[in-house]
């Protein structure tokens, strides 16, 4: 289903800030390079965060499409509980991203409040 082009996005959890970011930064640059494309976005990828550093939203939910291939990758992340790469079927299907339960021996995610 996958081909080389898109063959090194990682379907996976992310389980923190900094891995969401450099999920966010991967995809830029295969976005930049022409490999995949943007077919939806809860926000702009260069907008996550305001001038001081917070989460414009508590939920961030990217799709992009290989150009080779067609598979489509979404990434959802929760800046409370975490996230995740899943390879989608379709264009924006939220149903299949039910939030992540914060896990009892993985309490470092995010900011307490
Ligand atoms: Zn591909």
């Amino acid at each position: 289903m996958r081909c080389e082009q898109c063959s090194m996005v990682p379907v996976t959890d992310i389980h923190t800030p900094q891995e969401y970011i450099l999920c966010v930064g991967s995809m830029a640059r295969m976005v930049l390079s022409g490999d995949a494309e943007i077919v939806y976005q809860n926000c702009p990828i260069d907008q996550l965060m305001d001038k001081d550093n917070k989460w414009v939203k508590e939920k961030f939910f990217h799709q992009f499409r290989c150009t080779k291939c067609g598979t489509i990758y979404g990434m959802l992340f929760n800046t409370k509980v975490g996230g995740q790469i899943k390879i989608n079927d379709k264009v924006f299907d939220p149903s299949q991203y039910p939030d992540v339960e914060k896990k009892a021996d993985n309490g470092d995610i995010g900011e307490k409040k």
